[in-house]
């Protein structure tokens, strides 16, 4: 079990925009935050390439460079910045324990969770090697990139319908391989591609192949009741098959919604655990931007900070 012990006012669980902007928020506030950065330090936007629609970079910027840019910024003001995992916690009482790679207990004031989410992948070799080369888990992020161009995106969900419609508005074609021969999005959504002449939907298709050496060039497909083999002229390959958020270990401690999202009360970051915050995509499918991570990491922030006031 574990050696050290140590007392905290604000821990902030995950080192993506939200975890950052909490911490930049809670250290000017004089509540010496520690950040622990989980396995990915920066989080997602770390395996992305230019960011262009996060405000304040009228040039874009690399996705690596901002989080190390929200790091510096964080610690600026007196944030620890810490390498390590939350093995372990305990919310049953106040302050809430916290265990660090298996080894480190901390006693925490207030919690603030931004573990963020993680897009499922398909798996396959070229999916990874293309990654960031024309292979994308994010359509608004990275669409803009093949303006005018063929790209294709595989899912049948409610996310993949969205962001083939929205890669429609600014690509030539978009085609859309479902594996089933009927989706799973909402009847809406469903309308909406189906009729929308710039989305072909190629039914019962799963990927064989992205290929492309130093970037996506096609894709092998294969249709499952055929057997039938065919490359598609595509420069980009996205990936909308869903997320998984990162909340395993707060499972049965904290009230979650059937897909593991931790549940906010509206308009806050509060969650049923008194003192307990969650903010970015550990508590939101719906937009998971950088910049609506970044706001509610503030709000994270500013609601344990008013919280532990209350306390005095
Ligand atoms: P989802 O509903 O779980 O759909 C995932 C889709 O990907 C399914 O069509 C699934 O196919 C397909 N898929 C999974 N693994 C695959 C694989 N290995 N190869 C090929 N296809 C694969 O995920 P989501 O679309 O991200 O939505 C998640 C939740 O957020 C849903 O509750 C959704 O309604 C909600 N959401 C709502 C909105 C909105 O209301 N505006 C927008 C986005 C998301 P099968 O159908 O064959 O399993």
């Amino acid at each position: 079990m574990s050696q050290e012990t140590e007392t905290i006012k604000v821990l902030i669980v995950g080192s993506g925009p939200a975890g950052y902007t909490a911490a930049i928020y809670a250290s000017r506030a004089g509540l010496s935050p520690v950040l622990y950065t989980g396995i990915q330090p920066g989080g997602q936007l770390t395996i992305t390439n230019d960011v262009e629609n996060y405000p304040g970079y009228p040039d874009g910027v690399m996705g690596p460079q901002m989080m190390e840019d929200f790091r510096k910024q964080a610690e600026r003001f007196g944030t620890e910045v810490r390498y390590g995992v939350v093995s372990q916690v305990d919310f049953s009482k106040r302050p809430y324990k916290v265990v660090v790679d298996e080894s480190k207990t901390i006693l925490a004031e207030t919690v603030i969770i931004s573990t963020g989410a993680s897009a499922k992948w398909l798996g396959i070799e070229s999916e990874t090697r293309l990654n960031g080369k024309g292979v994308s888990a994010c359509a608004v992020c990275d669409g803009f990139f093949f303006r005018g161009k063929d790209v294709a995106i595989v899912g049948g969900g409610d996310t993949a319908c969205e962001e083939a419609s929205y890669l429609a508005n600014i690509c030539k074609k978009v085609y859309m391989l479902v594996r089933r021969d009927e989706l799973r999005a909402s009847q809406i959504m469903q309308k909406r591609v189906m009729n929308n002449p710039k989305i072909e939907i190629l039914w019962n298709h799963e990927t064989e192949e992205i290929l492309g050496e130093e970037e996506v060039n096609g894709v092998r497909v294969k249709n499952n009741q055929t057997g039938v083999e065919k490359v598609l002229d595509v420069e980009a390959f996205f990936v909308a098959i869903g997320h998984q958020p990162n909340t395993g270990i707060f499972a049965g401690l904290i009230d979650m919604d059937q897909n593991g999202y931790i549940l906010t009360k509206p308009g806050s970051t509060k969650t049923n655990i008194p003192g307990v915050y969650a903010c970015g995509d550990a508590q939101d499918h719906e937009y998971r931007q950088a910049v609506t991570a970044a706001g509610t990491g503030c709000m994270a922030a500013l609601d344990a900070e008013r919280f532990l006031s209350a306390q005095e």
